[in-house]
């Protein structure tokens, strides 16, 4: 850090983070109060697979950051009850600035053995929960014309990974509804960015040899969810991959395409035998990167079409 830019501080600003007790949560919580904000360390005390529940992860969070001069309340929530959680913020603190939608559980299975109970369970904490406390807290951002969340999203969401079927539905669609968030809290400077963090936790404890955890410190996650929430940062609607000091942004891509006459000449067959340049996302660079629905231009392509 050159003496020159000096560091972001959170003074007064309220923060909640979900599933705080450790991991990630912990690390954001830590953060947030070593720079002046009040946090709201949210966690129900969990096992990985959702099992159980203690007040003790989100009281030890909170005895560390007194302990250090800083300022938290534990709250001991599901997120699946969100206004309870924005409620207690509410009354402890009187505003609520940046949520850290954080919590998750991991019910990993194969597809074929995956139960009705191992989808819902994994889908309610993640997208749920998130969905319970921003709309709790939304009115409130509104009014106050501030407000920065941030979605935990997971390279399993964007890519999909053999056995995480639940839980990369869940974050494939915790980005969808960051950027949807991003456009309707624009105007009312609610922000939303949604991240994709890579660290060693007891999350990713078992699915990662020791040496590559030890490069993975939960605390390096922490800068880039402190700039995207802090009240400097524009960005909104955006999607960052971060692990081990690394942080790239990611967009999607589409290719030049085909474009077919809407006649009876398009038929299966037809695609089939253009189906090698739809998919062509190596044509010399004519590729292109659609950042909202209007990008598909499908007025342009119906033009196109026309022409043929
Ligand atoms: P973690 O298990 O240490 O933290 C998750 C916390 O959420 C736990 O403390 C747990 O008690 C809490 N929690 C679970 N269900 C809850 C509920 N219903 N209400 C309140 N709290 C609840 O794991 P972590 O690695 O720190 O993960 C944090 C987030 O980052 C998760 O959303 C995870 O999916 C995501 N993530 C992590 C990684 C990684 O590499 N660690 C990768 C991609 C995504």
């Amino acid at each position: 850090m050159s003496s020159s830019t000096p560091e972001l501080r959170f003074d007064n600003r309220v923060v909640i983070v979900s599933g705080a007790g450790g991991g990630l949560g912990k690390a954001y919580s830590l953060f947030f109060a070593s720079r002046g904000a009040k946090v709201v360390v949210n966690d129900l005390g969990s096992g990985l697979k959702g099992e159980g529940s203690s007040a003790s992860a989100a009281d030890l969070v909170v005895d560390e950051i007194k302990k250090a001069g800083g300022e938290a309340i534990a709250d001991y929530n599901n997120v699946l009850e969100g206004e309870k959680i924005v409620e207690k913020a509410m009354k402890a603190y009187g505003r609520i600035d940046i949520i850290i939608n954080n919590a998750g559980i991991l019910r990993d299975k194969s597809f074929k053995s995956m139960t009705d109970k191992d989808w819902d369970d994994v889908m309610n904490v993640h997208l749920h929960g998130a969905y319970k406390i921003t709309k709790a807290a939304w009115p409130i951002m509104r009014k106050q014309k501030y407000g920065r969340v941030i979605m935990t999203s997971s390279a399993a969401g964007i890519y999909g990974n053999f056995g995480q079927a639940n839980y990369a539905a869940a974050k494939q669609a915790l980005i969808g509804f960051s950027n949807s968030l991003a456009y309707e809290g624009f105007k009312y400077n609610i922000l939303s960015n949604a991240i994709a963090p890579l660290a060693a936790s007891r999350m990713t404890a078992t699915v990662m040899p020791k040496e590559i955890l030890e490069a993975l410190k939960p605390e390096f996650i922490a800068p880039l969810v402190a700039f995207l929430t802090h009240e400097k940062c524009k960005q909104t609607g955006g999607l960052f991959e971060i692990g081990a000091g690394k942080i790239t942004a990611h967009r999607w891509q589409g290719t030049e395409g085909v474009v077919f006459k809407a006649d009876e000449s398009f038929t299966p067959a037809a695609v089939k035998a253009r189906f090698d340049e739809i998919d062509n996302f190596d044509n010399n660079g004519r590729v292109y990167y659609p950042a909202s629905m209007k990008d598909n231009d499908w007025l342009g392509k119906l033009e196109e079409a026309k022409g043929l």
